[in-house]
């Protein structure tokens, strides 16, 4: 059971495709399912890049007509969630508005205006202490595990997105997280989006995985696509990241519920 966990859609104003584009690329590339995780919407007029709430309705509707078309391949209904302080009761709300396989917390904001991977904010990671934005950054994703309101986490190390990372061991950053996922029974997903940006990596960094396996954390494996032709984009590259860390085990999600395969060679895409 490979299946990639987080794309999106149309819907969000920044990636290309409908669910059922996604899921034929997932089919054609020998994926064994597809889950669809688009940005999840806010209660007011939030930002630029994410579906608006009038969309929900429109967003449940295309996973459907993707299942119908692609029937019986197998679509997951997911959302990624931007964990804020306070926006607790919003995602309980959206989580009891559809049946969803899973839901993918991430944190890109910081601050209350600042979503840390959006390059229209490059410039302040040279205004502002890079050891600072890490340690805004980690905490709130510590928070956004224990919050018990996601099963998987995006990304984990997203700050590193611009390549800027504070000096010496970066287990002081990753460590609190990784406590806490083990905790709130909590899994992370190797993400290959990285690879194509800046910091020319998978997210999370090896050694934040390696930690990861140690403490028994499961994983999903991603590409957190936005078109469809990057569905299941360097999986073997996540395979390696997964296998060099120990893993011998990719988990996937169904009904809120997770259920665990043996980690296999993804096909050559
Ligand atoms: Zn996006
Ligand atoms: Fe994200
Ligand atoms: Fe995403
Ligand atoms: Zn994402």
């Amino acid at each position: 059971m490979l299946c990639d966990h987080h794309t999106h859609t149309l819907l969000c104003g920044h990636a290309k495709g409908v669910p059922a584009d996604y899921a034929r690329a997932a089919r054609e590339r020998g994926l064994d399912a597809i889950g669809i995780s688009d940005h999840n919407p806010m209660p007011r007029p939030f930002d630029d890049w994410r579906m608006s709430l009038d969309d929900l309705p429109r967003y449940l509707d295309l996973v459907e007509e993707a299942r119908a078309a692609v029937h019986p391949f197998p679509i997951r209904l997911g959302l990624e969630c931007d964990y804020l302080p306070g926006c607790e009761s919003w995602i309980e709300k959206l989580a009891s508005r559809a049946p969803w396989d899973y839901l993918i917390g991430a944190v890109h904001y910081i601050e209350a205006d600042w979503d840390i991977d959006n390059p229209r904010w490059e410039n302040r990671w040279r205004e502002r202490d890079v050891d600072e934005i890490w340690r805004l950054y980690w905490l709130r994703l510590e928070q956004c595990i224990r919050s018990g309101l996601f099963d998987i986490i995006a990304h984990a190390d997203l700050a590193k997105k611009f390549g800027l990372r504070p000096g010496g061991d970066l287990r002081r950053f990753y460590e609190p997280s990784i406590a806490a996922a083990a905790e709130m029974n909590v899994v992370f997903e190797i993400n290959t989006a990285g690879l194509h940006k800046p910091c020319a990596e998978v997210y999370p960094h090896p050694k934040f995985l390696s930690l990861a396996r140690e403490a028994g954390l499961p994983i999903v494996i991603s590409s957190d696509a936005h078109e469809p032709d990057h569905v299941g984009r360097d999986f073997i590259a996540a395979h390696e990241a997964a296998t060099q860390a120990g893993y011998n085990e990719v988990c996937w999600f169904e009904n809120r519920k997770r259920h665990f395969a043996p980690l296999i060679t993804p096909p050559k895409m």
